[in-house]
């Protein structure tokens, strides 16, 4: 077993040296924070979306060891391709982490949502990440070997938070990943999924002047008071699931949303603990 302290010292250039990430929706907010702090421990990072000028931008300032190519998730020769380019310039793949996503529009009611929104969705979504995991565990099974990621989102852990498409395609992908986790672990290859509370990204917050509407929705409706969840945050939670540190962590989805799920405010405020 590798202690934590024991990894540290065998990485000195970071918690992740020597290591191949593939980061699908890496050009832009949680995927672009991750593939930066990735890049910063150590990996070589392969930064994939559909976003070509931003995906390119980003490698082209990380420098040596990062690179961008085009791929759109729900196309499975473009992730074919994505991990076999993957493995022809680094030897092999330890880390996918399968991010990519969009959000059809906030709450809707069920009789306003649409199918062609669901198929819009739960096919980035849901299909994106089952083809990410696919390959990827195509490659990671000869190597008995392999850690593969999601994004789902906090709306798997409490209702109400997010429209049907978008929920729907997430709890996807939370069982998505406990499936993996169950066949997978057999060849010694971890899954796990971080699902983040509101984050302001280009997803949430397209929009400069949306940020700080988007941050002060956040604290006004979140549990944990005096924080606030950047993607540089969500991508620290990425960076303990994917590195040596987290080497038995296998099928979890680990819900960043500061407590909002497990708390009932009405109960609190019965008991007068919240105004
Ligand atoms: P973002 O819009 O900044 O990033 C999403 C990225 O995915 C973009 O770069 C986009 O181009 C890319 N993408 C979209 N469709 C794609 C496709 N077909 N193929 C390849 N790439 C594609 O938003 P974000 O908030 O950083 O989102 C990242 C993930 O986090 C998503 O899965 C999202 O659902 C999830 N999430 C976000 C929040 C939030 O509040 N922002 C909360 C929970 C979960």
């Amino acid at each position: 077993m590798t202690s934590p302290g024991i990894s540290a010292l065998a990485s000195p250039g970071g918690r992740l040296q020597g290591k191949v990430a593939v980061i699908t929706g890496g050009a832009s907010g949680i995927g672009a924070s991750t593939a930066r702090l990735f890049h910063e421990n150590g990996a070589k990072v392969v930064i994939a979306d559909i976003q070509d000028s931003l995906g390119q931008a980003l490698a082209d300032e990380l420098g040596e060891n990062a690179s961008y190519i085009h791929c759109d998730v729900s196309n499975e020769d473009d992730i074919s391709n994505l991990v076999d380019t993957a493995i022809v310039k680094h030897g092999k793949l330890d880390i996918m982490y399968n991010n990519a996503g969009v959000l059809d529009r906030p709450f809707s009611s069920i009789l306003e949502t649409t199918k062609w929104d669901l198929d819009l969705v739960v096919g980035v979504n849901l299909a994106g990440a089952f083809l990410g995991a696919k390959h990827a565990a195509r490659v990671m099974i000869p190597q008995r070997k392999g850690c593969i990621l999601f994004t789902a989102s906090a709306t798997t852990a409490i209702a109400g938070m997010a429209s049907y498409a978008y929920t729907a395609s997430k709890y996807g992908i939370v069982g998505l990943a406990k499936n993996l986790a169950a066949e997978l672990g057999q060849y010694g290859i971890r899954v796990n999924c971080v699902s983040p509370f509101i984050v302001a990204t280009p997803m949430s917050a397209p929009t400069e002047g949306d940020i700080p509407k988007v941050e002060a929705i956040s604290s006004a409706t979140g549990n944990l008071k005096g924080e606030l969840l950047k993607a540089e945050g969500v991508a620290q939670a990425v960076l303990f699931l994917a590195s040596d540190d987290a080497n038995y962590a296998s099928g979890l989805n680990v819900v960043l949303d500061g407590g909002f799920s497990i708390v009932n405010p009405t109960m609190m405020k019965a008991f007068k603990l919240v105004p």
